[in-house]
C-alpha cells in the first residue's frame, strides 16, 4: 500500500471515529487494527467490541443468531464504530473458519482475537453432570477457544504480531456452587493462556486472559435476580455492586493495546474485590 492510500485510510478512520481521533498517537489507540470478538452481540462481548472500536479498531462481531448480529452492528454503527458482522456458532468448525476467512477477505487481516463465547447448560452437583454436559461445555468454552486461536494465529503473524484475550471467570479460580463443570472449563482457560503465551511470544503475539466476577448480563441473571443470592454474593464483594459489561470491555481493550506491551500469559481478575486468589 502506498503512503497516500495509507494516509487516506487513517484519516477516514479518524473522521468516522471521533473517539479514536482523540486517542490517535496514544499508547491506547487501536487505530488501523482489526479485532475479532466472539459472542459479541450482547453482554461482555459487545462491550469488548465497543471498547476496541472506541479506540479505533475495526471490530468483527458475531454470534449464533442473525437478528442479534444485525442489532449489534446497528448499535455499533450508531456509535460511529467501524464494524462488520456475521453469524458464528463457535462450537461449529465451518462457522469458525468462515468467520476468520471473512474477516481476512473483508478487513485485510486480523490483529486482535478476543475469545469470549461460553455456555453453561448445567446447574447442580458436579457428580450429577453427564458426559453430554461435559462435551458441550468443553467443546464451546475450551476447545473452540483454542481452535479459533489456531486459525487466527497465522493471520496475526502476517501482521507481525497481535494480541489474544480469553474470557475466563472468577469461577476459574474458585469453583462456584452448582457450576462445577463450567468452573472447570474456566480454569482450563487460565492454563491455555499460560501454555500459549511462551510459544506465541516469538511471533510477537501476547496472550492474556480476563476473569470477570459477577457482571450484570443475561448469562448471569440467575445470580442477580434472586435477592437472597444477591445478598449472599455481595458479602464477598469490596465494591458492593455487580459489575457492568463495559468494566470488562475496557480491560480487554487495555490488554490489546500498547499500554500492555509487556504483559503476556497473565490473567486479570475484575471482580469488585471478590477474593479468589492472593
Ligand atoms: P451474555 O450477555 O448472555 O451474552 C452471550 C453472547 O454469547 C450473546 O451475544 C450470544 O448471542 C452469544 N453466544 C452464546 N452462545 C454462543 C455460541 N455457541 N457461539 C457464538 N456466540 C454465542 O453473556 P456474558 O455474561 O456477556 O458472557 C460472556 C462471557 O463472559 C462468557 O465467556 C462467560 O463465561 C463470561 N463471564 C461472564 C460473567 C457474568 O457474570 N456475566 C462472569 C464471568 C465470566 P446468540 O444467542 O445470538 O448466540
Amino acid at each position: 500500500m502506498d503512503k497516500v492510500m495509507l494516509r487516506c485510510l487513517v484519516s477516514r478512520c479518524l473522521l468516522t471515529n471521533p473517539v479514536a481521533g482523540s486517542l490517535a498517537g496514544s499508547q491506547s489507540s487501536l487505530a488501523g487494527k482489526v479485532a475479532i470478538v466472539t459472542a459479541s452481540t450482547d453482554g461482555i462481548g459487545l462491550a469488548a467490541a465497543q471498547a476496541l472500536g472506541q479506540r479505533g479498531a475495526h471490530v468483527v462481531v458475531s454470534s449464533r443468531r442473525q437478528s442479534n448480529v444485525d442489532k449489534a452492528v446497528a448499535l455499533l454503527q450508531r456509535e460511529k464504530i467501524q464494524v462488520t458482522g456475521t453469524t458464528c456458532n463457535v462450537g461449529n468448525s465451518e462457522d469458525r473458519a468462515r468467520l476468520v476467512n471473512m474477516t481476512v477477505e473483508q478487513c485485510g487481516g486480523v490483529d486482535i482475537f478476543v475469545s469470549n463465547a461460553a455456555v453453561n447448560p448445567f446447574f447442580g452437583n458436579i457428580m450429577d453432570s453427564t458426559e453430554a454436559v461435559w462435551d458441550k461445555i468443553l467443546d464451546v468454552n475450551v476447545k473452540s477457544a483454542f481452535l479459533m486461536t489456531q486459525l487466527v494465529v497465522p493471520h496475526l503473524e502476517k501482521r507481525g504480531g497481535g494480541s489474544v484475550v480469553f474470557v475466563s471467570s472468577v469461577a476459574g479460580y474458585q469453583p462456584m456452587q452448582a457450576l462445577g463443570p463450567y468452573s472447570v472449563s474456566k480454569t482450563a482457560l487460565l492454563g491455555l493462556t499460560r501454555a500459549l503465551a511462551p510459544e506465541l511470544a516469538q511471533s510477537h503475539i501476547r496472550v492474556n486472559c480476563v476473569a470477570p466476577g459477577i457482571i450484570k448480563t443475561t448469562f448471569s441473571q440467575a445470580l442477580w435476580q434472586d435477592e437472597d443470592v444477591v445478598d449472599e454474593l455481595k458479602k464477598q464483594l469490596s465494591i458492593k455492586r455487580f459489575g457492568k459489561p463495559e468494566e470488562i470491555g475496557g480491560v480487554i481493550a487495555f490488554l490489546c493495546s500498547k499500554d500492555a506491551s509487556y504483559i503476556t500469559g497473565e490473567t486479570i481478575t475484575v471482580t469488585g474485590g471478590m477474593s479468589c486468589r492472593l
